[in-house]
């Protein structure tokens, strides 16, 4: 396998990617483990607040050159930035993997996903387009117009370690913004490997230092860039915990956030639905990236008519799992990240028997040969009631609520009864239930689909959500104006000086 990391002994040390690196002696270090097999796979050193400060400058330097490069001379460059992920795509996959702890599979999907929105950003770049309009004025012209924001702050979130920060930084580059990203404490291994992989890229085009940099650490370092009035935009992904808090200290200094928060999401099963698409579907939006995805499938809401043969099959769907280390392509179901999240599903369980919840497959800790992380929990489901505050919630992992309903319109009640709003679906063949879901009286979430499940979306469309879930759109559509300022122009070419709504002014 290639390398893609400096090969070193001493922790690594985080900087801006074409070689120049900014750094304090420090004694701490992050440390990652993986909760593959929970083996020491790296220590990295946190970036201090100095490290912060003159990654800062240099990414502002940087962004006074990177502005004035034609949009598609930008995009070129994405696209060989593509070429190396393609390169590297098994290696920075299997990374993901380890350090994450997610399928083999989901890895190499992750670096698909960041080859997908490479693509993408590559033929955005020739279409930041601006509109005209018809001035009211005669002899006058107006336009609108998109320029380069400046420096934007990428805080990404664990589950998605690499693709999450692709989504952000293509499309920020290409729009002529410069980016620091300050991955998750609990991946840094594979940001890491990112920086090294386009590192050789930007040194090929002579791109300035500071268009890519990367801060290393925890809260403090994410609270840094949303405190600081230098960052034009961030863009924060995470619980919405995390979400309010960040909100908040930009909104304190008026700057932009753009928030990918908590899901809670769920799938509507009619009496009309083809059950062979949708049980594959809700076991693999429940049990995929052991539920540790934001798109997860938490609720199941079931027509009484076909809730016991909907059960049955979900038991023995459930029955045929296998868990395992997530490298071994022969596993279904991988570990949680770490042992918190573990004591978090514990807790929940807890809440769910105290609550009268009853469960249909039962939970419990994996322990043994082969578990030894001890972070390997089994995916259970368990009969419930929508308004139980544990099922309010986002659990990051694999416990899915099964649910009732008798009309459509409870169905769709229950569904939007949750403060977040990610991601939702329904299986029907029946053309009006389908289209009463996705109208204005339907889903009210950010995503709504028929007939394919809750997670697993394509770089193609807007991706995000509403309410609890931040309401910011990424990846396709025109989610590329998020990172650019718009700017309105009337030119006046006539030789008069008439005012706008008719008013006069006369010297
Ligand atoms: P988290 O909120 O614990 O951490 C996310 C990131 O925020 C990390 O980099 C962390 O260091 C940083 N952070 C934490 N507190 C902060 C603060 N006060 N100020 C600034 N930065 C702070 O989330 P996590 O456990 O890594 O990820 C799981 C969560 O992310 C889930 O809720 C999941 O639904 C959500 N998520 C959402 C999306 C989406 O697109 N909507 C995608 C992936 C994950």
């Amino acid at each position: 396998m290639q390398s893609i990391l400096p090969l070193s002994t001493q922790p690594v040390k985080p900087g801006t990617s074409t070689g120049q690196q900014f750094w304090q002696s420090t004694e701490k270090t992050i440390e990652s483990y993986s909760p593959a097999d929970g083996q020491l796979i790296a220590r990295v050193h946190p970036s201090t607040r100095a490290d912060y400060d003159r990654v800062v400058e240099t990414a502002q330097a940087a962004f006074q050159e990177w502005r004035l490069v034609p949009a598609p001379r930008r995009g070129e460059i994405v696209r060989q930035m593509g070429e190396q992920f393609r390169r590297y795509k098994r290696e920075l996959g299997t990374l993901v993997s380890y350090e994450m702890g997610k399928s083999l599979q989901e890895g190499l999907g992750e670096v698909q996903e960041i080859i997908d929105i490479c693509d993408f950003a590559v033929g955005q770049s020739r279409q930041l387009y601006g509109l005209s309009m018809h001035s009211e004025r005669p002899a006058h012209r107006m336009v609108e117009q998109w320029h380069p924001l400046g420096v934007v702050g990428i805080i990404s979130a664990f589950n998605f370690p690499v693709a999450v920060w692709s989504w952000n930084a293509m499309l920020a580059w290409v729009c002529g913004d410069v980016c620091i990203w300050k991955p998750s404490e609990k991946t840094p291994l594979t940001a890491l490997a990112c920086q090294q992989i386009i590192g050789e890229v930007l040194r090929n085009n002579d791109v300035p230092e500071g268009v890519s940099c990367l801060i290393t650490g925890g809260r403090d370092a994410g609270e840094w860039l949303a405190r600081d009035p230098r960052i034009a935009l961030v863009s924060a992904t995470g619980s919405t915990r995390m979400g309010k808090a960040v909100a908040e200290a930009v909104a304190g200094r008026l700057g932009r956030s753009l928030l990918e928060l908590g899901g809670n999401n769920a799938i509507i099963i009619s009496e009309h639905a083809d059950l062979d698409l949708a049980i594959p579907a809700v076991v693999f939006g429940a049990v995929g990236t052991a539920g540790q995805r934001c798109t997860t499938t938490r609720r199941l809401i079931v027509q009484d008519s076909i809730y016991d043969d909907v059960k049955n099959r979900l038991k023995s769907a459930y029955a045929q799992l296998r868990i395992g280390s997530p490298l071994d392509e022969s596993f279904h179901v991988g570990p949680l990240i770490d042992q918190q999240a573990v004591k978090s599903y514990q807790l929940a369980v807890n809440e769910i028997r105290e609550s009268g919840g009853r469960f249909i497959v039962e939970p419990g800790l994996l322990e043994g040969l082969g578990f030894e992380s001890g972070c390997y929990v089994r995916p259970c489901i368990a009969e419930a009631e929508n308004q139980w505050s544990v099922v309010q919630r986002e659990t990051f992992a694999p416990i899915l609520y099964l649910l009732r309903y008798s009309t459509l319109d409870d169905a769709i009640r229950q569904q939007n009864a949750v403060p977040q709003g990610l991601s939702s679906a329904i299986f029907t063949l029946n053309m009006r239930e389908a289209e009463r879901f996705l109208s204005a009286v339907g889903s009210d979430c950010g995503i709504a689909n028929v007939n394919i499940g809750t997670s697993g979306a394509e770089i193609g469309g807007a991706f995000g959500g509403e309410k609890e879930t931040g309401g910011g759109r990424e990846s396709g559509s025109d989610a590329w104006k998020a990172y650019m300022r718009r700017q309105t122009n009337t030119v006046n070419y006539g030789t008069a000086l008439p005012l706008a709504q008719g008013i006069t002014f006369e010297l």
